[in-house]
């Protein structure tokens, strides 16, 4: 008889809520990965960055468990299937996972939590991904918080560090592994996937903290984290982060609330993946330019700052929030291109992609998120450029050739064209209610 702990976004052995929970158990904890075919078949790189990502968290976890005589079980699966399969293995008594809020993650959960039911077993699923999660920081009213700065005010509100900072002693009892090898059974290449030869990001973080309000606005600057994929992976805890957060940066940890925010937005309004936050802007005659849209996402529109970010983008699988921004804002309203594309986009090249905070990112940009610049506030990349890059030292990283006429090519559109038909194309598309 066994209890199974199934990873998921949370490799880590250490400070894991529901690993914890499951190793606390009188019985021996099996730990489970599957990789979801679902999810790899939909992936349209075969050197997809995340997955060579994951493949080295594993062997690494494995290599850790090795020390106390355990493994995990991989499954190529979609879940439903993989577990049909283990409940034929084993004898199983629990089912242990830490929560996922993504709408395709809970209607996998429910699945499964079917498929154990039958058999009577209780599929329990813990907080582990951020301090606050669904509905716990909300109105008085029970309704769900749609504006950052009343939310983020009740979460300082309801935070007990000594409580939600604290970390789960998961290494007192890894004992209690189930004692087994089965070695890490999938290659790359068996998944169907190659090596990623983008650099992945260190475990550690930068200690950026102490000049990060005065820094993190500058793309030139390495004045931030990177820890995102990290956050994305759960290959490091929150709490931990928070809690150096607490003490070190309060704009830092706005950060991480703000990435909460997104979180709660996306449990309570999962509908708001695809669809305009704010109904009305569903109407928006998108162009919808292929050719357009395909400058801009190889980083040749003509505006340095717009392809500096997409090339570093497509380098490296990350991007700075400041131009993240820009180039966000520049596709929906230069481009007049549906926002959704841009999201679809970034999803495929983010390291650190995340559905809450990349369809609240690409919303705000867009205009039609909840608590969202409004439509009329239209960036301009040359007084964005002047501002947080004036020396241009960014640009030239990325964009070497942008001074000389020959090589790099004249603007995609002229910005204050540009300007006035995005004004009137979102004024037509409310009107059209
Ligand atoms: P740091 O500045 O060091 O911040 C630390 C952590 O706080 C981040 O790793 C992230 O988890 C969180 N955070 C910071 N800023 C935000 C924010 N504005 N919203 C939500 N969380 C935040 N972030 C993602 O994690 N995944 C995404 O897919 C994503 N897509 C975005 C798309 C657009 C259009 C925009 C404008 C922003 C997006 N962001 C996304 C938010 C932000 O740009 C990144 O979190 C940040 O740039 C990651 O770099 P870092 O780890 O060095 O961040």
């Amino acid at each position: 008889l066994v209890n199974i702990f199934w990873f998921r976004r949370d490799l880590r052995l250490q400070d894991n809520a529901g690993l914890y929970h499951a190793l606390s158990s009188r019985l021996p904890v099996l730990p489970l990965f599957i990789y979801d075919k679902n999810i790899l078949s939909q992936l349209p790189d075969r050197d997809d960055a995340r997955v060579t990502f994951i493949h080295r968290t594993l062997n690494q976890l494995n290599e850790n468990l090795k020390t106390v005589h355990s493994s995990l079980l991989i499954k190529h699966n979609p879940p439903v299937q993989a577990f049909h399969q283990l409940l034929t293995e084993f004898n199983v008594q629990e089912v242990f996972a830490n929560e996922d809020y993504e709408p395709y993650a809970r209607i996998r959960d429910s699945e499964v939590e079917s498929i154990l039911q039958e058999q009577n077993i209780p599929f329990k699923r813990f907080k582990d991904h951020v301090i606050f999660e669904k509905n716990e920081v909300a109105k008085d009213s029970g309704q769900p918080y749609t504006v950052y700065t009343p939310y983020k005010k009740r979460w300082m509100d309801l935070l007990q560090p000594s409580l939600h900072f604290k970390p789960y002693p998961n290494s007192k009892h890894f004992q209690n592994f189930y004692r087994h090898h089965y070695g890490n059974s999938f290659s790359l290449a068996d998944l169907g996937f190659t090596e990623s030869k983008i650099p992945l990001p260190e475990k550690s973080y930068r200690p950026v903290l102490a000049n990060y309000a005065n820094t993190r606005d500058y793309p030139a600057i390495e004045g931030t984290s990177k820890i995102g994929i990290h956050l994305r992976f759960g290959t490091i805890s929150v709490r931990e982060l928070a809690a150096g957060a607490n003490l070190h940066s309060s704009v830092w940890l706005s950060e991480l609330i703000w990435r909460e925010f997104y979180s709660m937005i996306l449990w309570n309004f999962p509908e708001s993946a695809t669809r305009s936050f704010k109904k009305e802007y569903e109407n928006i005659r998108w162009r919808n330019n292929e050719e357009e849209f395909a400058a801009w996402c190889e980083g040749r529109t003509g505006y340095p700052i717009v392809d500096a970010g997409m090339r570093q983008l497509n380098q490296t699988g990350w991007m700075h929030n400041r131009v993240r921004m820009i180039v966000a804002s520049f596709l929906c309203k230069h481009l007049l291109i549906d926002w959704r594309w841009g999201e679809a986009y970034f999803a495929r090249k983010l390291l650190d992609y995340d559905m809450a905070s990349n369809v609240g990112g690409w919303q705000w940009a867009a205009g039609t998120g909840n608590d969202a610049a409004p439509y009329f506030r239209i960036f301009n990349p040359d007084l964005q450029t002047k501002k947080f890059d004036p020396e241009l030292v960014y640009i030239k990283k990325w964009v070497p050739e942008f001074a000389d006429p020959f090589k790099y090519p004249s603007p995609i559109v002229d910005h204050r064209f540009a300007r006035q038909r995005a004004l009137e194309t979102y004024k037509a598309g409310l009107q059209d209610l």
